[in-house]
């Protein structure tokens, strides 16, 4: 057991400034309170706190975090109260003991109700101070070493379960692999022995066999770089247990067949000479593809950072390879506390201040996010913890709202939601949820997703199930439309239409179903022509063509052309009979007929202009009208009925913009006059789904 003055020793080396005698007072404390209580080692009760503290040392906390260490036991164990530690040890000190001691309330709790509602707890009390959390896995890493001398197997193997599940990926979360490996091989030890024995016996033997193997490969890595002068230490190893039994496991192998059971480090002077070892290695072995992965260019989510390849080393064993620097090895290892503590060596003050700085920055919560960007604590930051009403957790970037939460727990439950109660209060399903909020989602038969949400969600899932639906339901309008279109066009071709010949029109046409068909009239992705050859192949080879030279819609007639000349309605300004008019003379092709405010015209100043006007049967003119529609179901059907209303035909609709909370469509609509065309946009303007209507 670590002595008084060797602990106090190992703070002061790192942290000169530390307190010695406020130490002193907590390792004294901690000795009395717990008295003669005795662990089930047999040892007293208090070399368990002391070392937890000098685990503490190892990651060169500050002094707060090793008298927490030192008392953490105190208020649960013994008669020590917090108002007892604030009194001898100050309000921060009393605040972190609290939390550990909070913590361990809960492992007390039974099993079911206490997964849930541990882990929340757990990282409730995290995001607010690391420290906790730091302590409490320490704590939990000597409860694990110390774990044999539990005579209870139960308890046993309930312990090992917890630190497997929870633990052990807490400590990976925090970047702590170390402690992460440590703890799982423990608690694997208890949940798998005779794994556990099996690779332990294996690993020993190969060992034994192959003597220094390990060592005569990392030395011809380290030959190979040194050649090509990249300076590196390399260090081998044979594969944690743990991970071998998980490949084992994940990929129903045995363990002979477990080809990669060596593992090598290299570490480099800088990140170039990562990049030049990898190079180097991989021009003199083999390596293994699909197994290369650059996380230096692109870390973890929790900042660790590594080249990492596979070799094939003589032909016949493969190995894995991690490239890293120093300073990425440190972190990566011992996380967020490593990193700054690296960091630390460089600071001529030599301050171990960082934690201090950290724990102000979180307490300050207003500036948090924006200096917490590059540090750690970002990964905890940035996101919130949010339960179902029966306690299973979710976890969901800042800002998240009921319906980006509906969306986690199920995409159907998001489909459905209408309303959302959170912490037990009807709320609107635009706010933002906080951590450790209880969410219930409020569902409605037939309800679907709202455009609208789109405003307001911030998960990728929230947001592409909602696009997914608002499409879905935008494609069965369009094709509404299209229905309406395709009866039209159906009554110009001179056969009845009836299933069959719309099935080989379907065929012809290349298209998947009816629906499909209509939606491609509707958004006009095909014209009226192909549709009517499809159904009828060869009819309109003797029908009229309404869109060519010349024959345009007999049912427009123009005044002042020359007999025989064709013409055609501009297509810029879309004239239609009311317009005053004037025609270009397009040399070889016939007269362009423009509205008298055409841009087009003013191109064209010195043109010959003919002087128009519209003859007797003018109908079937084209109008282009540009609608702004909510955004809300419905909308496009409405627009529809309008023009069903006023009897325009719908030639072409498409969407040009959608913008939240508008889409803006482009409609080209067959009208009889101008008259015609205005009636309809006041139609549209006095419309509840119509924001905007004009004419373009
Ligand atoms: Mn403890």
């Amino acid at each position: 057991m670590l002595r008084q003055y060797e602990l106090v020793e190992r703070v002061k080396d790192y942290d000169p400034d530390a307190d010695e005698a406020l130490l002193n007072r907590a390792y004294v404390y901690t000795v009395q309170k717990h008295g003669t209580q005795k662990r089930a080692s047999g040892d007293p009760y208090f070399s368990h706190p002391v070392e937890v503290a000098g685990l503490m040392t190892d990651l060169k906390l500050d002094q707060e975090t090793i008298m927490t260490a030192l008392l953490h036991d105190t208020v649960e164990d013994t008669l020590a109260t917090i108002e007892d530690i604030e009194q001898n040890f100050g309000p921060d000190v009393a605040r972190l003991v609290d939390g550990v001691t909070k913590l361990s309330k809960i492992e007390a709790m039974p099993e079911n109700e206490r997964a849930a509602e541990n882990l929340r707890k757990f990282l409730l009390a995290m995001s607010e101070d690391i420290r906790v959390l730091l302590v409490k896995l320490g704590d939990r890493l000597h409860n694990m070493r110390t774990l044999h001398f539990i005579k209870n197997a139960e308890k046993r193997q309930r312990i090992a379960r917890e630190t497997m599940d929870i633990y052990a990926p807490l400590a990976e979360r925090v970047g702590m692999y170390e402690y992460m490996r440590e703890m799982q091989l423990l608690a694997m030890e208890q949940i798998e022995p005779e794994a556990y024995r099996t690779i332990t016996g294996r690993l020993e033997q190969i060992r034994r066999q192959d003597g220094g193997q390990v060592d005569a490969i990392a030395l011809a890595i380290k030959q190979a770089l040194a050649e090509a002068k990249v300076q590196v230490e390399v260090s081998g190893r044979e594969k944690h247990p743990y991970s071998i039994w998980k490949k084992m496991a994940e990929r129903h192998l045995p363990f002979e067949q477990v080809s990669d059971i060596m593992a090598f480090r290299v570490i480099c002077e800088d990140e170039a000479d990562c990049y030049r070892a990898m190079g180097v290695l991989h021009t003199t072995w083999q390596f293994i593809p699909g197994k290369f992965k650059d996380y230096i260019s692109t870390p973890k989510n929790n900042g660790y950072r590594s080249l990492h390849t596979s070799l094939m080393y003589e032909n016949s064993m493969r190995v894995e390879v991690q490239i890293r620097t120093r300073e990425m090895h440190q972190t990566n290892e011992f996380g967020l506390a490593a990193h700054w503590a690296y960091k630390q060596h460089d600071r001529p003050d030599g301050q171990v201040s960082w934690l201090r700085d950290l724990i102000e920055i979180v307490d300050a919560s207003h500036d948090a996010e924006e200096l917490l960007e590059h540090t750690r604590m970002a990964i905890y930051q940035d996101r919130i913890f949010a339960f179902t009403p029966k306690g299973a957790l979710h976890q969901l970037p800042k800002g998240s709202t009921p319906v980006d939460f509906a969306f986690a727990v199920h995409t159907d439950l998001g489909a459905q939601t209408v309303g959302a109660k959170i912490n037990g209060r009807h709320m609107p399903l635009r706010t933002p949820l906080g951590n450790g909020d209880v969410v219930e989602i409020i569902k409605g038969k037939n309800s679907e997703p709202q455009l609208s949400w789109l405003g307001f969600v911030v998960t990728g899932k929230a947001r592409a199930a909602i696009r997914r639906a608002v499409r879905l339901k935008e494609r069965a309008e369009v094709a509404e439309i299209g229905k309406k279109m395709f009866d039209e066009i159906a009554a110009r071709v001179p056969a009845k239409i009836g299933k069959k010949a719309t099935r080989e029109a379907i065929k012809r046409l290349g298209l998947e179903d009816e629906e499909d068909l209509m939606y491609a009239i509707g958004a006009a992705k095909i014209e009226d022509r192909e549709v009517m050859e499809a159904l009828v192949p060869g009819c309109t080879a003797e029908m009229e063509q309404p869109e060519d030279w010349g024959k345009q819609d007999k049912a427009i007639s123009i005044r002042g052309l020359t007999a025989g000349v064709g013409f055609q309605l501009a297509t810029c300004c879309h004239p239609v009979p009311g317009d005053r008019i004037v025609g270009l003379r397009k040399p070889g092709e016939g007269v362009e007929v423009h509205a008298i405010d055409c841009f087009e015209l003013a191109s064209g100043i010195d043109a010959d202009w003919l002087d128009l006007s519209w003859g007797k049967r003018s109908i079937g003119a084209v109008g282009r009208l540009r609608a702004t529609l909510y955004d809300r179901p419905g909308a496009l059907a409405e627009m529809a009925g309008i023009f069903g209303q006023n009897a325009a035909n719908i030639r072409a609709l498409e969407l040009s913009q959608a913008e939240h909370p508008f889409g803006v469509y482009e409609v080209d609509l067959e009208v009889q006059d101008l008259a015609h065309l205005t009636r309809i946009l006041s139609a549209l303007r006095a419309s509840d789904a119509v924001a905007q209507a004009e004419r373009i």
